[in-house]
């Protein structure tokens, strides 16, 4: 991947007219190269070398959406095969299956679950975000399924099916919603193939001849102009789809193999035969390397670590977790309620927010912009000081959430209390407990001063 400065170099104008910033094409050439200059800098370089430039500077696992809008999911674009080594780009979409040998209660079960399992969590809403609708060798229910899945949930789809021609109706009865069309095989490659080219919509492809098969379907579809693919290699034991998921990531990225430079799709759903298995599995294509995921269902106590985990996967390692700089309600506070300080490294932000609730006692949580850093090492740092922490809270006035102008904070920081009461003017400083774990009984005995 990537071309050197001096290929880069060759495919210029070389009139070094200085109109990028640089004084000469070559300058440019290398700033390129390097990833400090973007093309567009650039105005008379030909259609041609934008193409070529394009083509050796794309990701090696390449990036595609599905679905449209809220819901729109986007997978690949990943370029390292662990998370350490830089970080991983766009998170795997989970999807629920339901299938028309499922009568209308079952498909409304899930639907309804999809709706219903959303979490906030640092400000982000986690949530599962697609809908697998399968054929079970009913055109026409098939069809009528897409109908009402489409109506009645905005999730991204992936329409599943053995027949091109109901795979073509369900298809052109959802367009406008992108979906995933699954899967090609040898057998109906260029009648899918055509149907992805028409609908704009990506296309999954299926081998039964292992990755010669799958590289093969592969080069056929791409050589028909086409490029948003979806690899399935077909395994359905757990070591051969790990093996597999590995394989492809390899050849992508450490090989530029662009024939398997795509996301992948797994099914732990047909790997499994309950749903502990099922979510160990979806945990283990979370972790290596799968682009979608395709669940048999979907519970509270399953979805909610998978979300997690793909959250904690799916951010950069280099750049911690942060929450935003805010007051926030935990229960149903009001101005008598009880205000704790905080500060905004997300996994600090989870425990205590965490504590509070349980704790059943409504209060307000204040955070702190720390630059992710914990409480200690950011006051540590420099950054949770009396004088930080108290224009954080004028900032955000905090005298207008509660009356009593009674202010908690971290045990771990009670050295700042003094400093802090000279900011607040009118605030009484309290010292909380330096474990979460203490917070539940403070909050119940916690009285203003
Ligand atoms: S604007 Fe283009 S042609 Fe001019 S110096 Fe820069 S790279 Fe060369």
């Amino acid at each position: 991947m990537g071309l050197t400065g001096i290929q880069i170099f060759k495919l210029l104008p070389k009139t070094n007219c200085g109109e990028c910033g640089v004084p000469t094409c070559l300058a440019f050439a290398m700033a390129l190269a390097s990833g400090s200059a973007e093309l567009d800098a650039c105005p008379y370089v030909s259609d041609e070398a934008k193409e070529q430039l394009a083509e050796s500077s794309a990701p090696p696992v390449r990036p595609l959406t599905v679905g449209t809008g809220d819901y729109e999911v986007k997978v690949g674009g990943e370029t390292v095969m662990f998370r350490h080594e830089k970080t991983f780009v766009n998170k795997p979409g989970l999807a629920v299956l339901v299938s028309t040998e499922m009568d209308d209660a079952a498909v409304n079960d899930k639907l309804e679950k999809l709706d219903k399992f959303q979490y906030e969590r640092v400000g982000l809403n986690l949530r599962a975000e697609m809908v697998a609708v399968k054929d079970a060798g009913d055109a026409d229910a098939f069809v009528a399924l897409v109908n009402k899945v489409k109506d009645a949930s905005q999730a991204a789809l992936i329409l599943m099916s053995d027949d091109p021609e109901a795979l073509s109706a369900g298809v052109k009865a959802c367009a406008d919603r992108k979906p995933l069309i699954y899967a090609a095989t040898e057998d109906t490659a260029d009648t899918l193939g055509e149907l992805a080219k028409e609908t704009g919509c990506p296309l999954a492809i299926r081998s039964s001849d292992g990755y010669d098969g799958l590289i093969a379907l592969s080069d056929k579809l791409t050589g028909m102009g086409l490029k948003d693919l979806v690899l399935d290699t077909g395994a359905r034991t757990a070591k051969q789809a790990f093996q597999d998921q590995t394989a492809i990531r390899r050849a992508a990225v450490k090989q530029v193999f662009r024939p398997l430079g795509f996301p992948t799709i797994t099914f732990p759903c047909e790997m499994a035969d309950n749903l502990m298995d099922e979510t160990l599995l979806a945990a283990m294509f979370i972790a290596k390397y799968a682009g979608f995921i395709v669940m048999s269902d979907f519970e509270a106590y399953s979805l909610f670590p998978l979300l997690l985990e793909r959250l904690n996967i799916f951010t950069d390692p280099q750049r911690p977790m942060t929450a935003d700089q805010g007051i926030y309600p935990i229960g149903d506070p009001d101005e008598n309620s009880p205000m704790l300080v905080t500060c905004n490294f997300s996994l600090t932000y989870f425990i205590v927010s965490g504590e509070m609730e349980g704790s059943r006692v409504p209060s307000w949580l204040a955070v702190v912009d720390t630059e992710g850093l914990s409480v200690l090492t950011a006051w540590a740092a420099g950054k949770f000081t009396g004088e930080s922490v108290g224009t954080a809270l004028n900032k955000m006035n905090a005298g207008d959430k509660v009356a009593h102008k009674n202010i908690v904070i971290p045990g771990y920081a009670a050295a700042i209390s003094g400093e802090l009461e000279e900011e607040l003017a009118g605030w009484k400083i309290l010292v909380g407990p330096r474990d979460a774990a203490h917070i539940p009984k403070y909050l119940k005995e916690w009285k203003p001063e």
